[in-house]
């Protein structure tokens, strides 16, 4: 089947009846929900790239599995070329969008979990692998949207899943039977999930001994019986359900975070990926953190060029594009997501291949690029609120502006150099909705969270930092131990 267009992705989603829940409301059409469909959006954006030459070579590739022009959303990277191209293609993705775009997580879920199962299959003797590669081809085939499901509700942190109070704290296989698995348990924080046309579920930590009902990697269709979205809130969401568009800041796109309840959800042994084999848990876990905290250095920086833009605009509406503090904290903002699509692009570079063929990358680059994503879109909303002036959190709405008795005063008072009130409220709208409003869980709080919190990339930094050879360097040119000999 072609790529779908993003037409064809939103019709598509009509027709997974998944059992969505917002503001305590069962939501039978979740697609035209004024709530939702921006987020749906956004992942539309990720189909409409891939049809405009122009950004063709980034946005699809040709499969290593079908030999068909495929999404690269869905596909294998085969190369290091195949993660710079990725990160390229989410930079301008967060341009496009302003926001999360979604589709990230499944495709960094499939890479992981495609070379772990070549690894299960070699020591145990399963089929975990062939069956990974049929469901992929068929999620490349129709082009479908994978959501990657990996972070359990986890209870107490402080114990191990199957140590915790209540065991369904961390997903888990209930029933083992002839056709298949059954599991339950919940999975938080999931991005894109409700509209996703199917998930892949992953463990969520190292698993050990004792663990092994909760080491379990499956993919399910998102509308499988037993599954339950509840919508997660966001600051400023109900504005989206008021009249006109100002007050949204970026009206057409947005995130998504829903908690994933798996009630007992019945899954066939032909999609089912890992089951009880927790020695390989702590590679598909590590597998997908470090792609996915490589991802950030694409996304994040595409963003944050929005936002600069929109800083940059307010510099112009103030009239004081032109001083030199000003200059100096819009550079400093390029500064950061330079920074942060450097080390993106230094991960993809330095990625190695696995045994089963597909690439990953440098693990220690790709979480320095994660642990600058925890600080930089911090520090670029500080600089945006510098500049943008304090009418970011006092503007009036939208309402006052149209009023006829006092919309007078906000033209007049509201205007500035060169534009009119309407102009200077919708910039400070965009900004306002990226820093702390509606997509600000996209820019900050998922910097900050996704992709494990920023004590997870200190652990692998500190693992991957070879302390050794750096003393022995020191201790060389202190005179500590033998210094090299330069007529070798
Ligand atoms: C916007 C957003 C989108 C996300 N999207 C997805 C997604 O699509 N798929 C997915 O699977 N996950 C997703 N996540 C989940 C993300 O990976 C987790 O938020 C992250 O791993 C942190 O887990 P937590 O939120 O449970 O926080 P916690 O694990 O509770 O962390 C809170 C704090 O406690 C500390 N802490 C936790 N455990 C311990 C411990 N044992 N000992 C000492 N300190 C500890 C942490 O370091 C942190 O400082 C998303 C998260 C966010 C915020």
């Amino acid at each position: 089947m072609a790529l779908k267009t993003a037409q064809q992705y939103i019709d598509s989603l009509r027709k997974v009846k998944s059992d969505v829940w917002l503001f305590g409301e069962k939501i039978d059409n979740f697609v035209d929900h004024p709530v939702i469909r921006p987020s749906i959006n956004a992942i539309a954006m990720t189909y409409k790239v891939a049809h405009e030459p122009e950004w063709e070579d980034l946005a699809t590739t040709t499969s290593n599995l079908t030999g068909e022009k495929v999404s690269r959303f869905s596909a294998l990277f085969m190369s290091c070329d195949d993660m710079v191209k990725k990160v390229k293609l989410q930079r301008m993705l967060g341009q496009r969008t302003g926001c999360c775009f979604q589709r990230c997580v499944g495709m960094d879920a499939i890479n992981a979990v495609y070379s772990t199962t070549f690894e299960i299959d070699e020591k145990h003797g399963t089929k975990y692998h062939e069956r990974f590669k049929e469901w992929l081809k068929y999620i490349q085939q129709n082009d479908l949207c994978v959501q990657g499901a990996m972070t359990d509700v986890k209870g107490d942190r402080g114990l191990r899943p199957h140590e915790q109070e209540d065991p369904d704290l961390f997903v888990h296989v209930v029933e083992k039977r002839d056709d298949g698995i059954v599991i339950r348990g919940a999975k938080a924080h999931q991005t894109g999930s409700v509209n996703s046309h199917e998930m892949l579920i992953m463990p969520t930590l190292t698993m050990r001994e004792g663990d092994e009902d909760y080491a379990v990697c499956c993919a399910l269709p998102s509308d499988s019986k037993g599954v339950h979205f509840i919508y997660g809130r966001q600051s400023c969401d109900k504005r989206k359900l008021e009249e006109g568009d100002i007050d949204v800041g970026n009206a057409m796109f947005g995130g998504q975070e829903a908690l994933t309840v798996l009630d007992d959800v019945f899954v066939p042994w032909d999609r089912v990926f890992m089951c009880g084999e927790v020695e390989f848990s702590n590679p598909v876990v590590e597998r997908f953190a470090g792609n996915h905290r490589q991802s950030y250095g694409g996304c994040k920086p595409g963003i944050g060029d929005v936002l600069i833009g929109a800083t940059s605009a307010m510099t112009d509406y103030n009239g004081v594009a032109k001083a030199s503090h000003v200059r100096d904290k819009i550079a400093e903002m390029n500064h950061l997501v330079e920074t942060l699509h450097a080390c993106g692009l230094a991960a993809c570079t330095q990625g190695s291949k696995t045994k089963a063929g597909n690439y990953q990358p440098d693990i220690l680059m790709a979480n320095v690029c994660k642990m600058n994503v925890t600080r930089f879109p911090y520090e670029l909303s500080r600089l945006a609120e510098d500049l943008a002036g304090g009418a970011l959190v006092t503007i009036p709405s939208e309402c006052d502006l149209r009023n006829p008795e006092i919309g007078k005063y906000v033209q007049k008072y509201f205007k500035a150099k060169d534009v009119g009130a309407e102009e200077r409220m919708r910039m400070l709208s965009l900004i306002n909705n990226m820093t702390f409003g509606l997509n600000a869980p996209s820019y900050r709080t998922e910097s900050m969270h996704g992709a494990g919190s920023p004590q997870a990339m200190k652990v692998m930094i500190e693992r991957q930092s070879n302390m050794e050879t750096k003393k022995k360097a020191a201790r060389k040119l202190a005179g500590i131990d033998p210094r090299e000999n330069l007529e070798d």
